[in-house]
This record gives structure tokens, sequence and C-alpha cells, in this order.
């Protein structure tokens, strides 16, 4: 498999040329719905197909996997017992679209709940899918075939750095935000994130795009995703605990 290899097939087929790619890669034809994409196992396949696209063993897409489970084991809320008003509160803004702060003491099943809103949304549309597809090959880990029509759910460390959370790097790649485009992006313990990557969050929930500056050129990335974020009400997060005291300084709860 070739990185990067399926936004040029993209862009090949929308000026529909025929494209020849390496065996392992074929299974993106699936994906494209592409006709017009051969494998080839080496240039010498290719020079026989040029010279007698007829006779040669070029290799299409074989529908191997079409009837594929789409459905990928994901954790869904049927699973979750009680809960009602954050059950509630989950579906609510996984029909609208909804940014979503969780807010509690720790040990209540806030990123139990945010994890399984993948299993109340809709799955992508091609088109959908294709986009995310493309911006996961960018990367080293491209998504499972299986998994292509599933909603992205991301859930970076605290302790990630600003470039893996939006994107950069010498060699520009997707970051967390881009990462989650069509999908949902969940950060918990959302106080425990630097000021700075926080602030970095600014541009892609304004404009669902982010724009990573480098010396040479500037790249722009699709960043369209839900963001759902969860919190302890302070440092120690027992404040307001019927139990547990808190142990933190009105000061610190207050920073906090
Ligand atoms: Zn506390």
């Amino acid at each position: 498999p070739v990185t990067g290899v399926l936004p040029s097939l993209i862009e090949s087929l929308e000026s529909s040329h025929r494209v020849f790619v390496a065996k392992d890669d074929l299974r993106y034809a699936h994906l494209l719905g592409a006709k017009s994409i051969y494998g080839i196992e080496d240039l010498r396949q290719l020079v026989e197909y040029l010279r007698d696209p007829e006779r040669a063993t070029t290799c299409r897409y074989t529908a191997e996997t079409s009837d594929q489970d789409l459905d990928a084991q994901i954790d869904d809320l049927s699973d979750v017992l009680g809960q009602y008003s954050a059950r509630k509160a989950l579906e609510i803004a996984a029909a609208g679209g909804h940014n979503l702060l969780l807010f509690g003491p720790p040990g209540t099943g806030k990123s139990m709940l945010a994890s399984r809103i993948s299993g109340i949304l809709p799955q992508l549309n091609i088109k959908q899918a294709r986009d995310v597809a493309a911006l996961y090959s960018l990367t080293n880990t491209p998504r499972d075939e299986g998994d292509w029509f599933t909603p992205p759910f991301r859930s970076p460390h605290h302790s990630c750095s600003a470039v893996s959370l939006v994107g950069g790097g010498a060699k520009p790649k997707p970051g967390e935000v881009s990462l989650a485009h069509q999908g949902v992006l969940f950060l918990d313990e959302l106080p425990e994130f630097s000021r700075h990557s926080l602030e970095m969050l600014r541009e892609p929930l304004e404009s669902n795009a982010i724009s990573i500056a480098r010396a040479q050129h500037q790249i722009t990335l699709p960043a369209n995703f839900q963001f759902i974020a969860a919190m302890n009400p302070c440092p120690c997060g027992y404040l307001g605990h019927p139990t547990i005291a808190c142990t933190d300084t009105p000061q610190q709860i207050e920073q906090y």
C-alpha cells in the first residue's frame, strides 16, 4: 500500500482518468465505487496492459469484501443502565450535532457515556466516508475497511501536544481535529489540556477547518467534528459529593 494514495485517486477519478495502483491498494476502488481503477503487481503488467488491454492479466477489484459487515463492533448506549439525564443529553447532542460538556465527579461514567455516542450517530455517506478515509490515509494508520462508514471517535490524552491535536509537523499531518472530521472529538479531563492546545481548538470549532502554516506553504484540512468534553467539578473531583469531602482550596477551585 502507498501512503496518501486515496486523495490522489479521488482527484484522478474526478478528471476521469484510468488509474493504475499497486494491487494492495485496489480495495480503494470499492470505497470509491470506481470501475476505472486497475491493480497491478509490477510495472511489467502495466506495460502488458498498455500494449494489449484485452489480454492483459490486470486485475480489477473483486467484490470479496462487498458483503462485509459494515456495522463495525462499537459500544452502544443500549448497554447503559440508568443515567437517564446524561443519555437524554447525548441523544439531543447526537440528533442536533451539538457540542456537549459532561460535568461530574470521577467514576460517574462520563467517558463511558461519551464513547457510546458513536453507536447512535448515523453512518457516514459515501462522500463523507471518502473524505475521512482520505484524511486517515495521510497518517501511518489508515482506516480499516470495516470502519469506513462509522463516524470517527477520537479521544486524545490531555498530555498530547498541540501539534498532534491540530496537525502540523515538518511534513504536515492531520491532527486529532481532522481525524475526528465527520465524527466526534472527545476531550476527557478538559481542564488538564494546556491553555495553548485549547486555544488552538477555536479555529476548527468556528470554521470547521484548520489551517496549518509552514515556512514554505500553508495547508487547510477539514475539521468538522462534534466536540464532547468531560470535566470534574474541581481538581480533586469531589466538590459537592454527598459523602466524600473536597480537599481543594476555594482559590484552586476558582482557577480550575
Ligand atoms: Zn475538590
